[in-house]
Protein backbone atom coordinates (compact mmCIF):
# COMPACT_ATOMS: atom_id res chain seq x y z
CA UNK A 1 0.00 0.00 0.00
CA UNK A 2 2.59 2.34 0.45
CA UNK A 3 4.38 1.73 -2.38
CA UNK A 4 0.88 2.95 -3.82
CA UNK A 5 0.96 5.57 -1.99
CA UNK A 6 4.52 6.91 -3.08
CA UNK A 7 3.64 6.38 -6.44
CA UNK A 8 0.77 8.76 -6.64
CA UNK A 9 3.14 11.02 -4.69
CA UNK A 10 5.59 10.59 -7.41
CA UNK A 11 3.29 11.55 -9.79
CA UNK A 12 2.14 14.52 -7.72
CA UNK A 13 5.37 15.68 -8.33
CA UNK A 14 6.34 15.31 -11.74
CA UNK A 15 2.88 16.96 -12.86
CA UNK A 16 3.85 20.22 -10.87
CA UNK A 17 0.47 19.65 -8.72
CA UNK A 18 0.89 20.92 -5.27
CA UNK A 19 -1.68 19.01 -3.47
CA UNK A 20 0.46 17.00 -0.65
CA UNK A 21 -0.55 13.31 -0.27
CA UNK A 22 -1.05 12.52 3.41
CA UNK A 23 0.85 10.02 5.07
CA UNK A 24 -2.06 7.04 5.92
CA UNK A 25 0.30 6.15 9.27
CA UNK A 26 0.47 9.68 10.82
CA UNK A 27 -3.57 10.36 9.74
CA UNK A 28 -3.17 14.12 9.23
CA UNK A 29 -0.68 14.65 12.62
CA UNK A 30 2.37 17.02 11.89
CA UNK A 31 4.39 15.60 15.05
CA UNK A 32 7.27 14.88 14.33
CA UNK A 33 8.47 16.25 11.28
CA UNK A 34 9.43 13.41 9.04
CA UNK A 35 12.31 13.68 6.44
CA UNK A 36 10.41 14.19 3.07
CA UNK A 37 11.65 12.95 -0.30
CA UNK A 38 12.38 16.17 -1.70
CA UNK A 39 15.17 17.19 1.04
CA UNK A 40 16.23 13.63 1.26
CA UNK A 41 16.42 13.33 -2.35
CA UNK A 42 18.88 15.33 -4.03
CA UNK A 43 17.35 15.98 -7.91
CA UNK A 44 19.81 15.97 -11.05
CA UNK A 45 18.03 17.71 -13.76
CA UNK A 46 19.43 15.88 -16.09
CA UNK A 47 18.35 12.36 -15.18
CA UNK A 48 15.56 10.92 -17.20
CA UNK A 49 11.80 10.33 -15.79
CA UNK A 50 12.38 6.08 -15.38
CA UNK A 51 16.00 6.57 -13.70
CA UNK A 52 14.39 9.08 -11.10
CA UNK A 53 11.17 7.08 -10.28
CA UNK A 54 13.66 3.91 -9.83
CA UNK A 55 15.63 5.80 -7.36
CA UNK A 56 12.88 7.09 -5.19
CA UNK A 57 11.71 3.76 -5.05
CA UNK A 58 14.61 2.83 -3.84
CA UNK A 59 14.73 5.19 -1.40
CA UNK A 60 11.15 4.41 -0.01
CA UNK A 61 12.17 0.31 0.01
CA UNK A 62 15.41 1.30 2.35
CA UNK A 63 13.56 3.77 4.58
CA UNK A 64 10.23 1.11 5.11
CA UNK A 65 13.36 -1.20 5.71
CA UNK A 66 15.32 1.21 8.39
CA UNK A 67 12.42 1.77 10.22
CA UNK A 68 11.25 -1.67 10.60
CA UNK A 69 14.81 -2.44 11.53
CA UNK A 70 14.69 0.24 14.07
CA UNK A 71 11.38 -1.17 15.52
CA UNK A 72 12.61 -4.55 15.37
CA UNK A 73 15.65 -3.02 17.77
CA UNK A 74 13.33 -0.91 20.39
CA UNK A 75 11.14 -4.20 20.69
CA UNK A 76 13.99 -6.40 21.29
CA UNK A 77 15.46 -4.12 23.79
CA UNK A 78 12.18 -3.75 25.17
CA UNK A 79 11.39 -7.61 25.52
CA UNK A 80 14.79 -9.37 25.62
CA UNK A 81 13.24 -12.57 27.53
CA UNK A 82 10.36 -12.50 25.31
CA UNK A 83 11.56 -11.62 21.62
CA UNK A 84 13.72 -14.38 20.84
CA UNK A 85 14.72 -13.50 16.86
CA UNK A 86 13.42 -12.64 13.83
CA UNK A 87 12.76 -14.58 10.43
CA UNK A 88 11.21 -13.55 7.20
CA UNK A 89 9.29 -15.84 5.05
CA UNK A 90 9.62 -16.72 1.51
CA UNK A 91 6.74 -14.32 0.76
CA UNK A 92 9.17 -11.28 2.36
CA UNK A 93 7.49 -11.13 5.30
CA UNK A 94 9.37 -10.30 8.66
CA UNK A 95 8.27 -11.98 12.00
CA UNK A 96 9.02 -11.96 15.35
CA UNK A 97 10.07 -15.27 16.94
CA UNK A 98 8.68 -15.32 20.58
CA UNK A 99 10.15 -17.19 23.43
CA UNK A 100 7.15 -19.56 23.57
CA UNK A 101 7.92 -20.44 19.66
CA UNK A 102 4.96 -18.37 18.30
CA UNK A 103 5.70 -16.31 15.68
CA UNK A 104 4.13 -12.47 15.52
CA UNK A 105 3.49 -10.65 11.77
CA UNK A 106 5.75 -6.98 12.16
CA UNK A 107 3.46 -5.76 9.63
CA UNK A 108 0.47 -7.12 8.30
CA UNK A 109 0.45 -4.35 5.18
CA UNK A 110 -3.55 -3.64 5.28
CA UNK A 111 -3.99 0.00 4.96
CA UNK A 112 -5.87 0.73 8.14
CA UNK A 113 -8.27 3.69 9.46
CA UNK A 114 -7.87 4.40 12.79
CA UNK A 115 -10.37 2.64 14.31
CA UNK A 116 -9.29 -0.26 12.51
CA UNK A 117 -5.67 0.22 14.15
CA UNK A 118 -7.69 0.39 17.47
CA UNK A 119 -9.10 -3.05 16.93
CA UNK A 120 -6.39 -4.83 15.28
CA UNK A 121 -2.95 -3.20 15.27
CA UNK A 122 0.29 -5.17 14.40
CA UNK A 123 3.50 -4.20 15.31
CA UNK A 124 3.87 -1.88 12.96
CA UNK A 125 0.95 0.23 13.80
CA UNK A 126 1.78 0.37 17.13
CA UNK A 127 4.92 2.08 16.86
CA UNK A 128 4.54 3.88 13.99
CA UNK A 129 3.44 7.52 15.84
CA UNK A 130 6.73 8.43 18.09
CA UNK A 131 5.67 9.66 21.55
CA UNK A 132 7.22 12.90 22.33
CA UNK A 133 9.41 12.41 25.48
CA UNK A 134 10.07 16.13 26.43
CA UNK A 135 7.86 18.25 27.82
CA UNK A 136 4.53 19.33 26.00
CA UNK A 137 2.39 22.47 26.60
CA UNK A 138 -1.18 21.73 24.57
CA UNK A 139 -3.17 18.90 23.73
CA UNK A 140 -1.83 16.18 20.84
CA UNK A 141 -4.39 17.29 18.01
CA UNK A 142 -5.72 14.81 14.60
CA UNK A 143 -5.66 11.72 16.10
CA UNK A 144 -1.75 11.99 17.23
CA UNK A 145 -2.42 8.81 20.06
CA UNK A 146 1.20 7.49 20.40
CA UNK A 147 0.94 3.76 22.33
CA UNK A 148 -3.07 3.90 21.73
CA UNK A 149 -2.66 1.18 19.32
CA UNK A 150 -2.05 -1.77 20.99
CA UNK A 151 -1.08 -5.58 19.37
CA UNK A 152 -2.86 -7.99 21.34
CA UNK A 153 -1.05 -11.45 19.80
CA UNK A 154 1.95 -9.59 21.67
CA UNK A 155 0.36 -8.23 25.19
CA UNK A 156 -1.09 -11.88 25.19
CA UNK A 157 1.97 -13.93 24.76
CA UNK A 158 4.04 -11.71 27.10
CA UNK A 159 1.55 -11.06 30.24
CA UNK A 160 -0.77 -13.52 29.34
CA UNK A 161 -3.18 -15.09 27.04
CA UNK A 162 -6.26 -15.49 29.17
CA UNK A 163 -7.49 -13.89 32.58
CA UNK A 164 -6.52 -16.39 34.28
CA UNK A 165 -2.93 -16.46 33.66
CA UNK A 166 -2.91 -13.16 33.84
CA UNK A 167 -3.78 -13.03 37.48
CA UNK A 168 -1.31 -15.68 38.15
CA UNK A 169 1.36 -12.85 37.36
CA UNK A 170 0.38 -10.29 39.53
CA UNK A 171 2.05 -9.13 42.02
CA UNK A 172 0.99 -6.39 44.66
CA UNK A 173 3.29 -3.14 44.16
CA UNK A 174 2.31 -0.45 46.95
CA UNK A 175 2.35 3.05 45.71
CA UNK A 176 0.91 6.35 47.83
CA UNK A 177 -0.14 3.81 50.98
CA UNK A 178 -2.48 1.70 48.25
CA UNK A 179 -1.30 -2.06 47.69
CA UNK A 180 -2.19 -2.41 43.60
CA UNK A 181 -1.54 -5.33 41.66
CA UNK A 182 0.73 -5.10 38.60
CA UNK A 183 2.18 -7.71 35.84
CA UNK A 184 5.54 -9.09 37.34
CA UNK A 185 6.70 -10.13 34.11
CA UNK A 186 8.92 -8.07 31.67
CA UNK A 187 10.01 -6.01 34.79
CA UNK A 188 6.71 -4.22 34.88
CA UNK A 189 5.83 -4.79 38.38
CA UNK A 190 9.40 -4.12 39.07
CA UNK A 191 9.36 -0.62 37.24
CA UNK A 192 6.24 0.30 39.59
CA UNK A 193 8.02 -0.26 42.69
CA UNK A 194 11.02 1.93 41.15
CA UNK A 195 8.28 4.84 40.17
CA UNK A 196 6.66 4.11 43.69
CA UNK A 197 9.75 4.87 45.63
CA UNK A 198 10.71 8.11 43.79
CA UNK A 199 7.53 9.39 43.54
CA UNK A 200 7.32 9.18 47.83
CA UNK A 201 10.64 11.00 47.78
CA UNK A 202 9.07 13.26 45.12
CA UNK A 203 6.21 14.08 47.30
CA UNK A 204 8.04 14.42 50.59
CA UNK A 205 8.81 17.95 48.95
CA UNK A 206 6.09 18.77 46.51
CA UNK A 207 2.37 18.95 47.95
CA UNK A 208 1.18 19.34 44.06
CA UNK A 209 2.63 16.35 43.36
CA UNK A 210 1.07 14.31 46.61
CA UNK A 211 -2.55 16.04 45.58
CA UNK A 212 -2.44 15.27 42.42
CA UNK A 213 -1.05 11.65 42.25
CA UNK A 214 -2.07 10.31 45.11
CA UNK A 215 -4.56 7.99 45.71
CA UNK A 216 -4.17 5.79 43.20
CA UNK A 217 -7.39 4.96 41.24
CA UNK A 218 -6.64 1.80 39.69
CA UNK A 219 -4.26 -0.61 38.27
CA UNK A 220 -5.42 -4.17 37.39
CA UNK A 221 -9.10 -4.70 35.88
CA UNK A 222 -9.98 -6.97 33.56
CA UNK A 223 -12.02 -4.80 31.30
CA UNK A 224 -12.53 -3.86 28.01
CA UNK A 225 -12.00 -0.43 26.92
CA UNK A 226 -15.41 1.65 26.95
CA UNK A 227 -17.47 1.66 24.24
CA UNK A 228 -14.85 -0.80 22.18
CA UNK A 229 -14.80 -4.92 22.33
CA UNK A 230 -11.07 -4.66 22.86
CA UNK A 231 -9.49 -5.48 26.41
CA UNK A 232 -7.70 -2.35 28.33
CA UNK A 233 -4.61 -2.60 29.08
CA UNK A 234 -5.46 -2.40 32.68
CA UNK A 235 -6.64 -5.99 31.97
CA UNK A 236 -3.14 -7.08 31.37
CA UNK A 237 -1.98 -5.13 34.89
CA UNK A 238 0.39 -2.79 32.40
CA UNK A 239 -1.45 0.45 33.30
CA UNK A 240 -2.30 2.60 36.49
CA UNK A 241 -4.71 5.29 37.02
CA UNK A 242 -3.78 7.57 39.45
CA UNK A 243 -5.92 10.63 41.40
CA UNK A 244 -8.93 10.88 38.86
CA UNK A 245 -9.73 14.61 38.03
CA UNK A 246 -13.44 15.45 36.10
CA UNK A 247 -11.39 16.56 33.12
CA UNK A 248 -8.85 13.98 32.59
CA UNK A 249 -10.47 12.00 29.95
CA UNK A 250 -11.72 13.06 26.34
CA UNK A 251 -15.19 11.50 27.23
CA UNK A 252 -15.70 13.35 30.42
CA UNK A 253 -14.85 16.76 29.44
CA UNK A 254 -14.29 19.42 26.58
CA UNK A 255 -10.85 19.61 24.85
CA UNK A 256 -10.70 23.36 26.80
CA UNK A 257 -10.95 21.27 30.29
CA UNK A 258 -8.74 18.55 29.26
CA UNK A 259 -5.99 21.67 28.08
CA UNK A 260 -6.61 23.08 31.31
CA UNK A 261 -5.73 19.86 33.45
CA UNK A 262 -3.00 19.39 31.08
CA UNK A 263 -1.39 22.41 31.88
CA UNK A 264 -2.00 21.64 35.65
CA UNK A 265 -0.53 18.21 35.99
CA UNK A 266 2.82 17.92 37.91
CA UNK A 267 5.54 17.14 35.19
CA UNK A 268 7.70 15.84 37.30
CA UNK A 269 5.87 12.77 38.46
CA UNK A 270 5.87 12.36 34.72
CA UNK A 271 9.02 12.62 34.05
CA UNK A 272 9.40 9.82 36.91
CA UNK A 273 7.00 7.50 35.28
CA UNK A 274 8.89 7.74 31.61
CA UNK A 275 12.23 7.40 33.17
CA UNK A 276 11.38 4.17 33.96
CA UNK A 277 9.28 2.92 30.65
CA UNK A 278 5.72 4.32 31.19
CA UNK A 279 4.04 6.25 28.49
CA UNK A 280 1.03 9.16 29.35
CA UNK A 281 -1.83 8.91 28.03
CA UNK A 282 -1.93 12.94 28.97
CA UNK A 283 0.11 13.15 25.63
CA UNK A 284 -2.76 11.95 23.48
CA UNK A 285 -5.25 13.63 21.36
CA UNK A 286 -7.85 11.36 22.97
CA UNK A 287 -6.28 12.34 26.53
CA UNK A 288 -6.11 10.02 29.31
CA UNK A 289 -4.18 12.27 32.05
CA UNK A 290 -4.40 9.99 34.54
CA UNK A 291 -3.85 7.11 33.38
CA UNK A 292 -0.21 5.53 32.68
CA UNK A 293 0.86 2.59 30.48
CA UNK A 294 4.23 0.54 30.71
CA UNK A 295 5.37 0.39 26.81
CA UNK A 296 9.27 0.19 27.60
CA UNK A 297 9.49 0.07 23.55
CA UNK A 298 8.42 3.33 22.89
CA UNK A 299 10.11 4.83 25.57
CA UNK A 300 13.02 3.32 23.86
CA UNK A 301 12.28 4.66 20.57
CA UNK A 302 11.52 7.85 21.99
CA UNK A 303 15.12 7.98 23.60
CA UNK A 304 16.91 6.98 21.17
CA UNK A 305 15.11 8.78 18.21
CA UNK A 306 17.34 11.10 15.88
CA UNK A 307 15.86 13.30 13.54
CA UNK A 308 17.52 12.37 9.76
CA UNK A 309 18.79 9.68 11.20
CA UNK A 310 18.73 8.06 7.74
CA UNK A 311 21.46 10.35 6.47
CA UNK A 312 23.64 9.46 8.92
CA UNK A 313 24.72 6.47 7.74
CA UNK A 314 23.39 3.02 9.50
CA UNK A 315 20.53 2.28 10.10
CA UNK A 316 20.93 2.15 13.77
CA UNK A 317 22.53 5.45 14.42
CA UNK A 318 21.22 6.98 17.56
CA UNK A 319 21.26 3.75 19.82
CA UNK A 320 23.40 3.13 22.33
CA UNK A 321 26.26 0.41 20.24
CA UNK A 322 28.87 0.65 23.04
CA UNK A 323 26.04 -1.65 24.74
CA UNK A 324 26.89 -5.50 24.15
CA UNK A 325 23.68 -6.56 24.24
CA UNK A 326 22.51 -4.24 21.82
CA UNK A 327 25.10 -4.92 19.62
CA UNK A 328 24.40 -8.50 19.49
CA UNK A 329 20.63 -7.48 18.33
CA UNK A 330 21.34 -5.22 16.04
CA UNK A 331 23.77 -8.34 14.28
CA UNK A 332 20.35 -10.52 15.00
CA UNK A 333 18.52 -7.73 12.99
CA UNK A 334 21.02 -7.52 10.00
CA UNK A 335 21.11 -11.37 9.58
CA UNK A 336 17.43 -11.06 8.42
ZN1 LIG B 1 -6.17 3.91 32.67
Amino acid sequence: MKKIVYMIFILFIFSGCDNTVKDKSIEGANFPSSTSIENSYDHDEKTPLNQEKTKIEDIELDEYDINMKRDLLCLKMAYPEYVSYFERDAKGEVYLVMTSGNKILYDDRLSKTYNQKLANADLQDTMEMLYPLGNISELMEDNYDPGRFRCYAFLKEVYGGSRQQIENYLEGVSIGGKVCSFNNRNNASAALKQVAAQMKILGQSNNIVRQNIFPVNGTYNYRVIAGTNQLSPHAFAIAIDFKSDKRDYWKWASRELGQQRLGEYPREAVEILEENNFIWGGKWAHFDILHFEYRPELIIKARYYVEDFEMEGSWYYGFPTEDERVKSYIETIDRI
